[in-house]
């Protein structure tokens, strides 16, 4: 079990203005409670450990909430991950020319700077190293539990708190903060067949390394982000490559280069130069946030670059009209690439221009009936998005699942917490994801959202905290009102950011200053409080969420600070 420092004595009755009449799911008996807030680091009869916070999940996401949770004074906690490392994506994702789409000087944590990235986009080795480095660096090491997967978390109404179950035994937790990841669990097919192929068939997130390529036949299936990295770096090993194409993607340069010594070692000397950097590049993504959100429009301009990128990689107009989408650009994830045309275009490269619909023995049969013949499928085909393989597996108040209750599309307050699901915090919830700019700039967000819940929790003398419907449901029909003007509801295409019925239930529509506005400080009237002491449960205050809550904001063109966080460690 983790270190513990025992949390401060909340106060004894903080939440004074209870409403017991609309109690009833969440009220707790009054005994139970009490012994509880006695022994609040006390162990179950069964010797489970307690903790304070469970983190589910050791990516930038886990990593970072943990960072904080130390920052914050809270050291009784656990970080279950179920592979044997850290690094989330970024351990996962090791397939040929894996690297990041946000420059690595934005897509690193604020609070730890790395004055050392080799590239402008650096690789998944380095960016898997700097990840490793975190957790070195701020003493995250002891939290960690690997080859620990989480197979249930179930809320224990009589005891308020989490019943974890995992691979490696079972924990109790006040909270849990779920950081699984929006990309973590790989997506394959069901094709018709696939159980016949002799060949070797691997998804792009669990590259079999040991799989030499080399004037193998092998078919790319998917044309998405990871695709677009996968085949400039393998076409020129492999015999023949078969990409199977259901949509094709827009594409623009990328602007990749080395970093070089005079400037690392300015960055490393110089922090506010590393500063300058980073906070230029943010504004420059923040600037193109309106083009997505409010006026698509704008966007023509982007996508005449991207025609003219098309042609200059590639010269024969057949290949080009397969390769020219017909949707507006933005609609589909941007893909970012100066080697993706030119190995498209390659003599040992095929397009398909359709999707892989069948498999019989070594051959593959497209949804436009060619045939080809193959010795290796790779499926760049995603992950589980929508449908958050966590949902099944967490269980709230009146025993319902995420994935019951999100039955009609994943919603959340703020991309952080469900009604139903007290002391759950998303890390990377829905809604949260970005089409132009760093993951990172929304975790962290998160983590000061959940930081401060944590805190006014302790203040009130609360054992537990949940949004209400009414704010639940207020932010999201505000929140999906603004996605209908969105590119990714307008532009003509079908993406994963779509669930089956069409709702926008990943990415935010808005800034990622808005999102830090929005999440800064948990506003009390969305919530309902579990008390500790006397053991009543009810709505701290149900008054109308304030003009401040709803999910709108302008965008700016300076970086939000992160919120109490302490000094930075740089990673050099
Ligand atoms: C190939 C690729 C490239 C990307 N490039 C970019 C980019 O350039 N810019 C950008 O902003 N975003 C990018 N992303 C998105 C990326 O996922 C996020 O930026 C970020 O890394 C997510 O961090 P996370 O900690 O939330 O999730 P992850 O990094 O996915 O970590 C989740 C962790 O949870 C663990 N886990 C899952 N379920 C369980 C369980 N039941 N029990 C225990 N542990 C569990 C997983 O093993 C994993 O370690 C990319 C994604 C991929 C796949």
């Amino acid at each position: 079990m983790a270190s513990s420092t025992k949390r401060p004595r909340p106060r004894a009755a903080g939440a004074t203005t209870q409403d017991r009449s609309r109690t009833a799911p969440e009220a707790v008996e009054p005994d139970a409670v009490e012994s509880d807030a006695a022994e609040p680091d006390a162990v179950e009869p069964e010797a489970v450990p307690h903790v304070r916070v469970a983190v589910i999940g050791s990516g930038f996401g886990g990593l970072g909430a943990a960072v904080r949770l130390r920052r914050a004074g809270i050291t009784d906690f656990v970080v279950l991950e179920r592979a044997d490392s850290v690094g989330g994506t970024w351990r996962d994702n090791s397939y040929p020319g894996c690297a990041c789409d946000v420059p690595s000087h934005l897509y690193s944590f604020s609070f730890a700077p790395n004055p050392d990235w080799p590239r402008s986009f650096s690789g998944q080795p380095d960016i898997r190293a700097y990840l490793e480095k975190v957790a070195d660096v701020f003493g995250l090491r002891p939290h960690l539990r690997f080859n620990t997967e989480v197979t249930e978390a179930r809320w224990d109404v009589e005891r308020t708190r989490w019943q974890i179950t995992t691979t490696a035994g079972r924990w109790t937790a006040d909270a849990v903060v779920a950081a699984a990841g929006p990309l973590a669990d790989p997506q394959i097919p069901d094709l018709p067949g696939l159980d016949t192929f002799p060949g070797k068939v691997f998804h792009s997130s669990r590259w079999d390394h040991d799989f030499p390529l080399a004037g193998k036949r092998v078919a790319m299936v998917g044309t998405g982000a990871s695709a677009a990295q996968i085949v400039p770096a393998i076409q020129p090993q492999v015999g023949k490559l078969t990409v199977f194409q259901r949509t094709p993607a827009w594409v623009l340069p990328r602007r990749d280069r080395a970093i070089t010594e005079l400037e690392k070692r300015l960055h490393g000397r110089f922090p506010i130069t590393a500063k300058a950097r980073r906070g230029t590049l943010f504004a420059l993504r923040e600037l193109q946030v309106d083009a997505f959100v409010r006026r698509p429009g704008l966007l023509k301009l982007v996508q005449r670059l991207a025609e003219r990128h098309l042609a200059d990689g590639v010269a024969d107009p057949a290949l080009r009209a397969k390769l020219t989408p017909d949707y507006r650009i933005g609609c589909k994830r941007i893909l970012l690439s100066n080697t993706y045309y030119p190995a498209l275009a390659a003599a040992n490269t095929e397009v398909v221009p359709a999707g892989l619909r069948e498999v019989r023995g070594s051959t593959l049969v497209a949804a436009d009936g060619s045939e080809h013949e193959v010795d290796a499928i790779v499926f760049g085909t995603g992950f589980h998005v929508t449908d958050m393989p966590m949902g099944s597996r967490v269980f709230g108040v009146d025993g319902t699942s995420f994935a019951e209750k999100w039955k009609e599309g994943m919603e959340a307050l703020r991309g952080s917490t469900v009604h139903g699901f007290p002391n759950f915090f998303f890390v990377i919830g829905p809604n949260t994801g970005l089409g132009n700019s760093s993951m990172i700039l929304m975790i962290e967000s998160q983590l000061n959202y959940l930081i401060d819940a944590l805190t006014r929790l302790d203040e009130i003398g609360a054992t537990a905290m949940q949004p209400t419907a009414r704010a639940q449901r207020r932010w999201n029909l505000e929140l999906q009102h603004r996605m209908d003007r969105t590119v990714w509801s307008t532009g003509g295409c079908r993406s994963w950011y779509l669930d089956k019925s069409g709702k926008n239930t990943v990415l935010w529509p808005g800034s990622t200053t808005s999102f830090r506005r929005a999440t800064r400080k948990v506003d009390l009237t969305e919530y309902e409080l579990i008390l500790r002491r006397d053991g009543r449960a009810g709505p701290s205050a149900l008054s109308e969420p304030s003009a401040s809550s709803e999910p709108s904001g302008s965008s700016g063109s300076s970086e939000p600070s992160v919120a109490a966080t302490g000094t930075e460690e740089v990673m050099a």
